[in-house]
């Protein structure tokens, strides 16, 4: 018998010939993580992942917070491995588990068994009805309940048996690295971060670019950005941070435009930027924080009008959240803390009082073609670009 770590990542199973790759991927990176842990192994086990501590006791105070936000982990499960199987053995290792996990009983309780081992002699409802009454018989103040138990007992018979009550939320999705790659425009506010996690939890690889305007932008707003992007690398391993000096660009901007159209014309170079360096690291996509109506050039004119400046698809998976929906994610996933921080990202030199909600695209597209100088200050910014690994 030992003790061991169930992992439960559930929504792979409808991924048909995908599944085995995708499975090894979050084998790898529960590997990497655990790399600095002697004695540590991963195994695949019929539809589960296991966590074992082949040289000593499982320190599961240590495993579990270092798993737990890995994406595509639908949930932990501590419990017992052994290899007996018959009903005596299984009513011995279930009692010893509901001792140790709930010495004082004082909760209702039921007991669930997964059978894959069809020859087995009793049916699982017949194991669950076994074992419920012989942990009943063992341990004071304790109650049945098969409609709302506080506690689910859970045995699985597959090549050995398992035994565990407690399930560890994880963050779900799909695991990372397992669907492509896409760009994300980073800045340091609520939105941009949580979309970067949105879709990196989908299970795309992601890479964030951050628009620098130095003297107009502070360096603390850039190091709200650096912290941002190794918050995010908690859930992805690492990610690359490309800082792009705008300045140039974003005067230039601010020169041959009216102020109520400056958002749209910079957001535009935003993605074109953006759009280069993508093309560069093999990106499909580019990924904002828009959310319709949010701001000015959030309204469905701007986006129509902001868009075509790129070929590459414009991901927005937070445009139809309420802003509160989003907080929430970004308070969840350790965010929000760092996005508030004052020291805004935009200077105010460069944000229109009344900024244009219906901009018009053939409008905006044929001022901008007369703006020699904009597309050489493009590349430069870009050329010109740092690269932070987190
Ligand atoms: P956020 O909360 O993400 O900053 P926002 O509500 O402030 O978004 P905008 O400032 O209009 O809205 O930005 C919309 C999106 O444009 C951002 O979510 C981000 O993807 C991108 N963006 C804006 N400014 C920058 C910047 N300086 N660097 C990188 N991306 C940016
Ligand atoms: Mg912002």
């Amino acid at each position: 018998m030992r003790n061991v770590l169930l992992v439960k990542y559930g929504e792979l199973a409808i991924r048909g010939k995908n599944r085995y790759l995708v499975e090894n991927r979050l084998i790898k990176t529960i590997i990497k993580r655990l790399n600095n842990y002697p004695g540590y192994r991963v195994y695949k086990e019929q539809g589960r992942i296991l966590v074992v501590n082949e040289e000593g006791e499982f320190d599961y105070d240590t495993v579990i917070p270092i798993v737990s936000n890995i994406l595509g982990i639908v949930g932990l499960c501590p419990g017992t491995e052994f290899e007996d199987r018959s009903i005596e053995s299984l009513r011995k290792h279930a009692l010893m588990h509901f001792k140790e996990h709930f010495p004082n009983g004082g909760v209702t309780f039921k007991v669930i068994t997964r059978r894959s081992d069809k020859k087995y002699p009793m049916t699982g409802n017949e194991i669950s009805a076994d074992v419920g009454g012989y942990i009943l018989h063992n341990i004071d103040d304790l109650k049945v309940d098969v409609h709302d138990p506080e506690i689910k007992l859970m045995i699985e018979l597959r090549n050995n048996v398992y035994v565990y009550s407690k399930v560890i939320k994880g963050p779900g999705g799909l695991p990372y690295g397992s669907g492509g790659k896409a760009t994300v425009l980073l800045s340091g506010g609520i939105d941009s971060p949580v979309s970067a996690f949105l879709v990196a939890k989908r299970g795309v690889e992601i890479e964030a670019v951050y628009f620098d305007s130095p003297p107009y932008t502070s360096e603390r707003a850039k190091q709200k950005v650096m912290d941002l992007a190794e918050r995010i690398s908690a859930f992805t391993g690492s990610i690359k941070l490309h800082i792009v000096p705008f300045t140039q660009t974003q005067l230039c901007i601010y020169e041959h435009t009216p102020p109520e159209k400056m958002t749209v014309f910079l957001k535009r170079a935003m993605l074109k930027a953006a759009e280069k360096i993508a093309v560069k690291n093999k990106s499909y996509a580019l990924v904002t924080g828009d959310s319709i109506g949010q701001v000015a050039s959030q309204t469905m004119e701007a986006i129509y009008a902001i868009d075509s400046a790129v070929a590459m698809p414009v991901l927005r998976p937070l445009c139809a959240m309420d802003k509160q929906d989003i907080v929430d994610i970004a308070t969840d996933i350790g965010t929000f803390d760092i996005s508030v921080r004052p020291y805004e990202d935009c200077c105010t030199v460069f944000v229109a009082k009344h900024p244009e909600t219906k901009p018009k695209k053939s409008i905006i597209e044929s001022m901008e073609s007369k703006i020699e100088e904009l597309d050489r200050l493009i590349e430069e910014a870009v050329e010109n670009s740092e690269i932070i690994e987190f």
